[in-house]
């Protein structure tokens, strides 16, 4: 690893710049705090806590009527039992509320504040703020994931998402620019079609590729009936979807390498990242994360629940047990031996999962292997309508005879393991949402 100089002769040991050191101060903490006793991390974070509760006490109506009725007084100790007495917002709440829960005088020393907002698939997006010290958060914990993951920074990062254009940078972007020397970056649009998508990554040979779950399972499973080897690669790198184990076997299968995913969220930034025995461990130092079960309380290890965020470097918006939308099973302690809380699995959104007539839930996955031989099919939806109708939605290359569609009605009835209604329907193209994510599971009755 090259930290970069600002002296051009003293290259070892380097002298960084006011940007690159603030950054490597920052992560010769966030090294430090990893390895702390989970107690501690959870103390020394409601301390922290502490103060985005006081600004906002102080500064925001809604906040410092909310906050009295749980007992809150500047100064004075709240309670993790205080806290979680606290509402929990969802996002038609933050959607109701929203300029009420906007800090009118954001502390200079925060930086500028910048006004976000979501590009989710259903409904109206949130607004939040963000300010220069979150992005620095941001930026530390991106450096962070990549030193987890033992990256070679010398080498080459493809890049394939939404809002960028077709271009080949010098280094890897913001989280490294100021800081360590990197190889080259080259981005492409998510828009462009898969073999597209292939042909450039061909020519490119990078070493890493960054895109979402369901772009990698259409690129691995294009470049095995293709034989398009990347013969550099050596990890692939996803976000913004929930990554199914599918989609891990469809990638090691057409390249022999392994996915490290990072779950985030535009509003609230890096929520958590894998370290090397594969747990996402909680980026504590940034957020608070809690998984509660329907009535409330914090799920024990191995129980499912809805995620809770909040924000602690966050002064222009603070979210404050914002539920997401997501829910996630909480995990135990991890191997690794790092004291930052570990979420086993994300499970996705309400509109993932799959309601059955006796009123039993759950997530369904839908293997390629198991439908993929019955009919020439390029992408596939599956829709439910009602509890006991589903709508498959196939894109295929010519129109399925009546064979392949009652076949594939019995593989789907299986997979649901219910005796659904289902047709098939013929599409020309499933299109992404608006911010380029794909879901192969869409309940319209959640
Ligand atoms: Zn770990």
């Amino acid at each position: 690893m090259t930290i970069l100089s600002q002296i051009p002769d003293c290259v070892w040991p380097a002298i960084p710049g006011k940007a690159g050191a603030l950054a490597l101060a920052l992560q010769y903490q966030l090294e430090h705090i990893q390895w702390m006793p989970g107690d501690q991390i959870r103390l020394a974070q409601f301390g922290q806590l502490h103060r985005v509760l006081a600004e906002a006490f102080s500064k925001i109506a809604y906040w410092r009527d909310t906050l009295k009725r749980a007992g809150f007084e500047s100064g004075r100790t709240f309670s993790e039992v205080q806290f979680a007495s606290l509402p929990i917002l969802d996002r038609l709440a933050v959607q109701g509320l929203a300029d009420k829960l906007v800090n009118p005088s954001v502390p200079g020393s925060h930086g500028k504040v910048y006004k976000g907002s979501t590009s989710g698939s259903t409904g109206t997006p949130v607004v939040f703020y963000q300010t220069d010290l979150t992005q620095h958060f941001w930026r530390a914990l991106t450096l962070r994931e990549h030193l987890w993951q033992r990256r070679d920074f010398s080498g080459k990062m493809a890049v394939i998402r939404s809002n960028v254009n077709t271009r080949v940078a010098g280094n890897w972007g913001a989280a490294t620019a100021q800081v360590i020397k990197t190889g080259p970056a080259c981005t492409l649009n998510i828009r462009a079609d898969i073999d597209e998508q292939l042909d450039w990554l061909h020519k490119h040979n990078p070493d890493y590729l960054l895109t979402h779950p369901s772009n990698l399972k259409a690129l691995a499973i294009r470049a095995a009936e293709h034989s398009v080897a990347l013969p550099r690669l050596r990890q692939l790198r996803s976000f913004g979807e929930i990554l199914s184990d599918d989609t891990r076997e469809q990638c090691r299968r057409a390249w022999k390498v392994e996915i490290a995913d990072i779950y985030s969220s535009e509003e609230a930034g890096c929520i958590a990242s894998q370290c090397e025995h594969g747990a996402y461990h909680v980026q504590s130092e940034n957020l608070l994360v809690e998984i509660v079960n329907d009535h409330g309380a914090a799920c024990e290890p191995g129980e499912i629940g809805r995620v809770l965020i909040t924000t602690l470097h966050n002064f222009a918006m603070p979210l404050i047990r914002y539920e997401i939308g997501d829910y996630a099973e909480s995990g135990a302690e991890c191997p690794c031996g790092r004291g930052l809380p570990v979420i086993r699995r994300i499970m996705g959104r309400v509109r993932n999962m799959l309601k059955l007539p006796d009123g039993t839930q759950h997530w369904p996955s839908f293997p390629e292997d198991r439908w993929i031989g019955i009919a020439p099919i390029q992408q596939l939806q599956v829709v439910q309508k009602s509890l006991d109708t589903i709508v498959l939605k196939v894109k295929s290359t010519r129109d399925l005879t009546a064979t392949e569609v009652s076949r594939l009605i019995e593989t789907f009835q299986q997979t649901l393991k219910f005796p659904h209604r289902i047709t098939v329907e013929s599409v020309a193209s499933i299109p992404r949402s608006k911010n380029s994510k794909f879901e192969d599971f869409i309940s319209e009755i959640a």
